[in-house]
């Protein structure tokens, strides 16, 4: 009997179900096939494409096939370029290598990430002699007893906080540079050297805003010993003198007199540009509100002659998004186009800390303030190493934070026509993996504008080798784009814009 109720009831749910379906979505939902999604991710994740790291040919190669995509869907190529349009915004980024770092003390030179850490940007110079005044360890009060300005200061600070707040100060009050001792003992220096000299000196990348020298003081991180052949005294007259200092001797430290040091600081800076493409689909009549669907089609490219295919990360978005745009541009031929205009944006350098995101929102193309929202997606080909109720999930993040209005869309369309498992677990902002904060939607939420980030979360084959297109579930990911579809749907064809009822938590 109980059996036969649930039967009737699961009928009449599943009526229910199918009769609020709207059959012209459906249609066009259905035109993203595994076939298609297939095909393009072989292409994206091959070998051929070397792992598309930013700058490198196989990225190139990458926003080539994208761009060819967006053009033989007939989508505008929405970037002013000199006379003409292009499916390209022109990304321009910075790298920046160590290169001669030295240190001299009594004219001896000293080694960088061997000697000493020199941690900050800093541009190019020739051999720079400074002089340099003991401030203890760097306190409020130590920088009022002594004028700093444009003179070094030599520090002893084991406090990580506390050390950060003496570079503010020192930027603030115009210091050269910074000398820190944060290791009680030259054995405790040893292994800080020993953890984090590779870190330190390792080439980074970085947007190129023309702009040199805001980044603030740099500092050298030293050993006590030789913060003592600094002041040619014994270590202990150093920490003997803060004690003095903190006990009311307000002289103490001036009486410590260090002598002039020279240095050196060499980097090797090379701009690069990479490509952010872009795809625009007019809409009809509130063609002025546009929204964006966001993929990053950049990947780490090869290490020790091993090539990252990226195949979920986030292969799996781009043609996501790839075979998005071919469905509103079908319904658009067939007399179905969005109302709303959307943007279909293939982001690079995500790999690399967001930077093709960045640099979109710092150069919009059309105004954030007519942005309605963003839907990201990033890694939805796979089942992640958690247990979860159903493998026919998506993970969803930042849908409640920014508007209301978008969490109830995006529930009700999966309600009515996906019918995925919605997982919540990384919408948390107390989550240790932080990762409303850590894919490209991040750079559109800062701004106000409301996102929905769509992934299935990790797995053991993330950022290795072994994220290959085999390993892709196809039908499922299938699923997960077809709801991205209904979603991005509704947001560009209901009457009113969405509304932002939820002030930005971050800026
Ligand atoms: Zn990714």
């Amino acid at each position: 009997m109980k059996n036969k109720i649930t039967l009737i009831f699961l009928l009449f749910v599943g009526l229910t179900y199918a009769q609020n379906q709207n059959p012209i979505m459906v249609k066009y939902a259905e035109t993203i096939t595994v076939e298609d999604m297939k095909e393009d991710l072989t292409i994206l994740a091959s070998d051929a494409l070397e792992g598309r790291e930013t700058g490198k040919r196989g990225q190139k190669m990458a926003a080539a096939y994208i761009r060819a995509h967006f053009e033989e869907l007939g989508l505008e190529a929405p970037v002013p370029l000199g006379n003409r349009m292009s499916y390209y915004q022109d990304v321009k980024l910075k790298t920046s290598k160590v290169g001669e770092i030295y240190v001299k003390i009594d004219g001896k030179k000293l080694t960088n990430s061997k000697d000493f850490l020199y941690y900050g940007k800093g541009s190019n110079t020739d051999e720079i002699t400074t002089e340099v005044i003991f401030l203890g360890s760097g306190s409020e009060k130590e920088f009022e007893n002594i004028d700093v300005k444009d003179k070094s200061i030599l520090v002893i600070n084991s406090d990580r906080m506390k050390r950060r707040e003496i570079l503010n100060r020192a930027t603030e009050k115009g210091v050269e540079m910074v000398f820190v001792v944060r290791s009680n003992t030259d054995e405790e220096f040893k292994t800080f050297i020993e953890r984090f000299g590779k870190f330190f000196s390792r080439e980074s990348l970085g947007l190129d805003r023309g702009e040199e020298g805001k980044e603030g003081v740099g500092a050298f991180y030293i050993s006590p010993s030789k913060a003592g052949e600094i002041v040619g005294k014994p270590y202990e007259k150093l920490t003997k003198a803060i004690e003095s200092f903190n006990s009311g001797e307000l002289k103490a430290l001036k009486k410590i007199k260090p002598k002039n040091v020279q240095y050196k600081l060499e980097f090797i800076q090379k701009k690069i540009i990479s490509e952010n493409v872009l795809g625009y689909l007019e809409g009809t009549d509130l063609k002025d509100e546009l929204l964006v669907l966001t993929a990053h089609y950049d990947h780490l490219g090869i290490h020790d002659g091993k090539i990252f295919n990226g195949a979920d990360d986030d292969g799996s978005g781009t043609v996501a998004v790839m075979d998005i745009a071919e469905a509103f541009v079908q319904a658009k031929k067939d007399g179905h186009g969005p109302r709303r205009s959307i943007l279909f944006m293939a982001v690079t350098a995500e790999e690399k800390g967001l930077l093709g995101s960045e640099f979109y929102v710092e150069n919009p193309i059309f105004s954030l303030e007519s942005t309605v929202a963003d839907l990201n997606i990033d890694m939805i080909g796979r089942i992640d190493d958690r247990e979860l109720e159903s493998e026919n999930y998506v993970s969803l993040v930042g849908s409640d934070k920014l508007s209301t209005e978008l969490h109830e869309i995006s529930e009700r369309m999966n309600n009515t026509y996906t019918n995925l498992f919605l997982d919540y677990t990384y919408n948390d902002e107390n989550h240790p993996e932080r990762i409303y904060y850590r894919s490209d939607h991040w750079n559109f939420a800062k701004n106000g504008i409301p996102v929905i980030f769509y992934t299935t979360g990790s797995h053991p084959d993330y950022h290795k080798e072994t994220d290959t297109v085999d390993k892709i579930e196809f039908e499922l990911m299938r699923k997960r784009a077809q709801l991205v579809f209904y979603t991005a749907w509704e947001i560009a064809n209901r009457d009113k814009r969405l509304v932002v009822d939820k002030a930005t938590k971050e800026n």
